[in-house]
Parts: C-alpha cells; sequence; structure tokens
C-alpha cells in the first residue's frame, strides 16, 4: 500500500512547511511535535513513520485504533488520543494512550483521574476549546476553559499540559488565524493563572491549516491526509 516510499516523501513535506512556518514566526526549529493521524491507515503505516522519524501517533476512536495495538510497531510509540471519548472507553483507552487532547467536560477528567489511579498510570490531558462556537464541535467555551483548568489541575492521577482545538473547515486557512490566536491567548492566560511549567502544550493545525497554526503557537500539529495518504494527489479522504 505504501509504495515509492511515499511516506517518507510525506513527512519531508510536511517538516519543511513546519519548518518553514516556525522560521516565519522567529520560533525554534524544534519547538512542534509533529503527531501522525493514522486514522484513516492501515497498521502497515506505523513502521513507516517510525522509520521515518515519527514517533507520535494519534487516533480518534478506541474502536478504529484497537487492531493497531496488534502491530509489533505500536509499541514503540507515543499515543495520542485525539476524539470525544465515553467514559466505558477508559479501561481501553488508559493503557495504551499516553495523551488525551480532546477533554471536553468535568465528569470526563474525573472519570480519566478516577481510573487512572486505579491503575496507577499518569495520562497527561488537554482540554479541548470550542474556539469557533460550533454547534457541531465537542469542547469548553472559551469562556468555561479557565475555571475548567482550575479544577483539573487539582485532580490527582493526570497532568494537565494544555489546550486543544479544532479550527472550522475553511476553503482559505488564513480564515482559520483569529482561531488559532485565540486560542494561543487563552493559553498564555490559563497560563498565567495556574502557574503550572508543565501547562506547556498547546495542541491545533491538521492538514488544512497546520502552517497557520504554527505561526500562531503551537506545539502539537495533529495531521492525518497530507501525511499518511497512499497517494499525495488523493486528497478527496
Ligand atoms: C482526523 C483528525 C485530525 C487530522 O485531520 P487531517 O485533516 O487528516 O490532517 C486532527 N485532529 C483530529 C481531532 C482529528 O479527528
Amino acid at each position: 500500500m505504501y509504495e515509492n516510499d511515499i511516506i517518507a516523501r510525506n513527512v519531508v513535506g510536511v517538516r519543511a512547511e513546519i519548518g518553514a512556518a516556525l522560521k516565519k514566526a522567529g520560533r525554534e526549529a524544534d519547538a512542534v511535535r509533529l503527531i501522525a493521524v493514522t486514522k484513516t491507515a492501515t497498521a502497515d503505516v506505523l513502521p513507516e513513520l517510525l522509520k521515518n522519524g515519527v514517533s507520535d501517533a494519534a487516533e480518534n476512536r478506541w474502536q478504529v485504533a484497537r487492531d493497531k495495538f496488534e502491530h509489533p510497531s505500536a509499541s514503540a510509540f507515543d499515543w495520542h488520543f485525539i476524539g470525544p471519548l465515553q467514559t466505558n472507553k477508559l479501561k481501553y483507552v488508559l493503557p495504551r494512550f499516553s495523551w488525551i487532547h480532546a477533554v471536553d467536560r468535568l465528569e470526563l477528567a474525573q472519570a480519566i483521574s478516577d481510573e487512572a489511579g486505579r491503575r496507577n498510570c499518569l495520562p497527561q490531558l488537554l482540554l479541548q476549546v470550542n474556539v469557533a462556537r460550533e454547534p457541531q464541535k465537542h469542547g469548553f467555551a472559551p469562556e468555561e476553559a479557565l475555571a475548567a483548568a482550575k479544577v483539573v489541575a487539582q485532580m490527582p492521577n493526570l497532568s494537565l499540559r494544555g489546550l486543544m482545538t479544532m479550527a472550522p473547515l475553511v476553503v482559505d486557512s488564513e480564515e482559520t488565524r483569529p482561531v488559532f490566536r485565540g486560542l494561543y491567548q487563552l493559553w498564555q492566560e490559563v497560563q498565567r493563572t495556574l502557574g503550572i511549567a508543565s501547562f506547556d502544550q498547546l495542541s491545533m493545525g491538521m492538514s488544512n491549516d497546520f502552517c497557520v497554526a504554527v505561526e500562531e503557537g503551537a506545539t502539537m500539529v495533529r495531521i492525518g491526509r497530507s501525511l499518511v495518504s497512499p497517494s499525495p494527489t488523493d486528497d478527496k479522504m
């Protein structure tokens, strides 16, 4: 499926774009963690990613992720859970995923804290913020995020690491800039208020819009199609 070093070429291309955006913004060359979203790919993409220096991978549904963990390369990755999460899936998700990006309600954070306590693990959490207030999207409203962060930061058995958002799907990625800038400002405000050094991650930017997100301060980009599509011309997925 992954012929002609397609993954290698995708990784080089995406890294070059991230590098250019970092430079443009005057940021350090290693300021962004590249996370490969593997939800549309088969498990045989995993060794290809590793070979090309990508060892962070993300999935948004446990049912889709499950089979990937059978692959011998899976254990070499840091896994990020980036989708909506039901509390009854925590028993599967927590042993596999060290990062949970889309914490969108306090009950979920509490359930993660409880389950992590039972399992003796320390998941890294990001709160999802619905910056653009899209009715179909999950996440805290921007004005709720600070209060939520204060509560979650006090919960045992987890580490609150930052904020995450998904920008609206638009034709011109430039239109996403106010959304990313808004999340950056909110992130700074929460950082100042909490005063926790480990609250240091800003997860924003996908295939369509990651250059803008990196210019606006992203520390993690979540990239699916541009990295793992079997063919660079196949952008219909
Ligand atoms: C699928 C997904 C991505 C990656 O999207 P692409 O457009 O394929 O890069 C990023 N974040 C979340 C939450 C997703 O569900």
